[in-house]
């Protein structure tokens, strides 16, 4: 393993511009190390009641709400969460001070420690499935294994986690585009890119620069580390060439000379020149060749931190998928089947969808237009798709692309489009919540969305 590098954090003093998770996560560990912190927010302090508390007592400057460029005048450098442009008045004020800006990605890659590697994974889809799998498998294989990231909980708090924890820890990550823009010092041991499809064409209106921030993954890595590449993603065979790091492919189409593929209906894995076989594709429980993909990359990822073919096996066949990424939720005494996917907010994700089931599908589709051209889908739609129930604002729309061929009915909240979904399925049909939309028009987020299709379903099947 390479020695993972705790580079001396250069600043005394920084500002941390977001005071929501990742913004808070960059500071607890900056106060942890003794580095004092102005922590700012443009939103009121009256937002973050319980927060200021906490500040007080860890003697941070904090500014909410309204605040001028003045709150970096003692300041060294400014850390900005993910979520900010760099367009942002107080980063180009900073740039204009030629005061350093630091991502709070690199800020905690600072601390992580000579003891916890880093296993980190990008791609635009399965991040979040990949970096649970790997997490899972870790911990199974005996190791403490800290989930962090763009996942629920920030990098820095994982890294302060594991400070001074004598376990053999790695730091699973998951990391955005946007988390890897400014990355200089950020160095994974195992580093996986999944795949790239067009995305964020609002912050990245040119392809070039989101593959560049993607690339910024295996920036650091020497040849004593590990890059995880999608053999069938001609933009992933093109990233190889700019890393010093050992390649180890994944494909579903072809064999690989160091990696993972899929070949006779199983898995193969090869290490050390050898091909073996170490389970069936069946053996993989959540729906869907793509989930197939994410399961061969957190193998060889799994593989490169040491843990066992036999763990890693073990922990697959038994993994149940991330909550609302067609998750199963119930089987009716029928046989009728029912999953959520919402967070499908887009038509490739209902695309996936469609084609992980052979099984007849009623469709919940509909809810804030992001506009999306739904004819694209017509043919997998008119294929796959038994009767369509459409919600949300965008259901008109909607039916009139797919109306014209599939059996459609429009249902006026969750309750009401699952109760038609079940009345519509029979013995073997999916009922598959896969809205291709977003969520904001019903629903705070897609996982209040799924968490009320969830309940909307016990409660059909317990009536
Ligand atoms: P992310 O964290 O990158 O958003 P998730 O694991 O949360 O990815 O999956 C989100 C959605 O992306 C899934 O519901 C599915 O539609 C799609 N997806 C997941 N894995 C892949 C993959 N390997 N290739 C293409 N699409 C995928």
């Amino acid at each position: 393993m390479s020695e993972v590098r705790n580079h001396d954090f250069p600043y005394r003093r920084v500002c941390v511009f977001g005071a929501a998770r990742s913004g808070v996560g960059a500071m607890a560990l900056l106060r942890h190390h003794g580095v004092e912190v102005v922590l700012v927010d443009e939103k009121p302090a009256m937002e973050f009641r319980s927060l200021i508390r906490r500040l007080k007592r860890l003697y941070v400057t904090s500014y909410f709400g309204e605040f001028d460029e003045s709150v970096l005048d003692t300041c060294e450098a400014l850390v900005v969460s993910p979520g900010i442009p760099l367009e942002h008045w107080l980063n180009q004020s900073a740039v204009n001070r030629h005061m350093p800006i630091v991502s709070e990605v690199e800020l905690a890659s600072y601390f992580s420690g000579e003891a916890a590697p880093i296993c980190a994974i990008t791609g635009t889809n399965g991040k979040t499935t990949s970096t649970t799998l790997v997490g899972q498998m870790l911990t199974n294989a005996g190791k403490n294994a800290v989930v962090s990231g763009n996942i629920g909980r920030a990098f820095s708090d994982g890294v302060l986690a594991s400070q001074d924890d004598t376990r053999d820890t790695v730091l699973v990550t998951e990391v955005s585009s946007f988390q890897l823009e400014l990355v200089e010092n950020f160095h994974p041991h195992v580093g996986a890119i999944l795949n790239f499809s067009r995305a964020h064409e609002d912050r990245y209106p040119d392809m070039r620069d989101y593959i560049e921030a993607k690339l910024k993954i295996t920036y650091n890595q020497t040849e004593d580390d590990h890059l995880i590449l999608n053999a069938d993603d001609p933009i992933c065979v093109k990233a190889a060439e700019d890393s010093d790091a050992q390649i180890w492919w994944f494909s579903m189409k072809k064999k690989v000379k160091q990696g993972a593929y899929v070949g006779d209906g199983k898995i193969h894995l090869v290490e050390d020149g050898k091909a073996e076989a170490i389970c069936d594709v069946t053996d993989v429980p959540i729906p869907g060749s793509h989930n197939i993909e994410n399961t061969l990359a957190a193998l060889i990822m799994g593989r490169r931190m040491g843990a066992s073919v036999e763990n890693l096996v073990k922990t697959l066949r038994t993994f149940k998928g991330v909550e609302h990424r067609i998750e199963f939720v119930a089987k009716s005494k029928g046989g009728v089947v029912y999953f959520n996917d919402s967070k499908a907010t887009n038509l490739d994700s209902l695309e996936k969808a469609l084609l992980s089931f052979d099984k007849p599908v009623v469709l919940l589709a509909g809810g804030f237009d992001r506009s999306a051209a739904f004819d694209r889908l017509n043919s997998l739609v008119r294929d796959r798709v038994k009767t369509l129930v459409v919600m949300g604002q965008c259901k008109d729309k909607i039916r009139k692309t797919w109306g014209s061929f599939v059996e459609t009915i429009e249902a006026k909240d969750m309750d009401d489009a699952v109760r038609l979904a079940s009345g519509q399925a029979n013995d073997g049909d999916v009922v598959l919540l896969s809205p291709a939309c977003a969520s904001w028009d019903m629903f705070k987020d897609y996982e209040d969305r799924g968490r009320a299709f969830k309940r909307s379903v016990k409660a059909i099947l317990e009536a």
